[in-house]
């Protein structure tokens, strides 16, 4: 393991934060249980006091093929697994494209697009050395129980990458804001949208500082420019007062607030 400085401001999708120290696992060493593992930051907020970090170093961002097994290390980027797929004509990982992040953030959160989900496609997980089958996890919307962290996963190879879904996915996802975000802030409560409760209770377009609810996409907190944990923090409890007011719904956050 080795230290690395991690500027936040930059590294985040949502581009809040300050250069952080972050512990770098190899392949070899004791994972600390004591620290927070991050990705790709791209469901995160990081405050000015985070708890200890770390991530997995390259040793965990590698692809391989074995019979009818494919093996992705935890710290390899969707984007490389969705030219990976393209490249070798493999179904499946198409909604991986323009959905920000590591597989290991893509595990733990059962990230997905409409009904694609990384579950819906997984085997198994490798948990700190054991691997664990997809039948003995329990996962739902947005959830995953991990017991520890991921490190790699299985899935059964099926031939046949689909251009069309690519590009139909790609343009499914054009009413998402460009600014920096961090993806949905919340979770969508069941049988509604929380994207149309934060316009609901007139929060669509509301700004603190340079942090905004969306004027695209309510859902998505975005950096105008020089947002701050704090202004962030102010919106998501703002949002959640009013919509537990107007509708007796507490909603939960789905970026991680650290
Ligand atoms: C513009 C934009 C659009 C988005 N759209 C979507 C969308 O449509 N659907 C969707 O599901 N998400 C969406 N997201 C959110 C994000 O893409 C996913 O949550 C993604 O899986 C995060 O991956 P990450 O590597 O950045 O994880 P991080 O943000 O770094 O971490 C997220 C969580 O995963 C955990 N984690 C990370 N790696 C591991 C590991 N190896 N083992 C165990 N736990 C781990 C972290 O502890 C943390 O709790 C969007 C984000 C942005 C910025």
């Amino acid at each position: 393991m080795y230290i690395k400085t991690i500027d936040f401001s930059k590294y985040s999708s949502i581009k809040v934060g300050q250069p952080t120290e972050v512990m770098m696992l190899e392949k070899r060493d004791v994972i600390p249980s004591d620290r927070y593992l991050i990705g790709g930051a791209n469901n995160l907020l990081v405050s000015p006091t985070p708890p200890p970090l770390m991530m997995l170093s390259k040793d965990f961002a590698y692809i391989k093929e074995e019979e009818n097994m494919l093996e992705i290390g935890a710290a390899i980027p969707t984007g490389r697994i969705v030219s990976y797929a393209k490249k070798n004509n493999i179904a499946g990982f198409e909604f991986c494209s323009k959905l920000p992040g590591t597989l290991g953030g893509m595990l733990a959160m059962n990230a997905g697009v409409k009904e694609y989900e990384i579950f819906n496609i997984l085997h198994s997980i490798e948990i700190e050395g054991k691997w664990i089958a997809k039948e003995n996890i329990e996962y739902g919307y947005r959830f995953a129980k991990l017991s520890g962290i991921a490190t790699a996963a299985r899935f059964k190879k099926k031939e046949g990458f689909s251009r069309e879904l690519l590009d139909s996915l790609l343009g499914l996802r054009s009413n998402q804001p460009h600014d920096p975000s961090a993806g949905s802030a919340f979770k969508n409560p069941e049988n509604d949208y929380a994207g149309r409760m934060i316009e609901e209770v007139g929060l669509k377009g509301f700004q603190k500082g340079d942090m905004q609810w969306s004027n695209v996409h309510a859902n998505f907190l975005v950096n105008l420019g020089e947002g701050t944990f704090e202004d962030a923090k102010y919106l998501i409890d703002l949002a959640k007062e009013k919509i537990f007011k107007k509708f007796n719904i507490l909603l939960q956050e789905e970026i991680k607030i650290l």
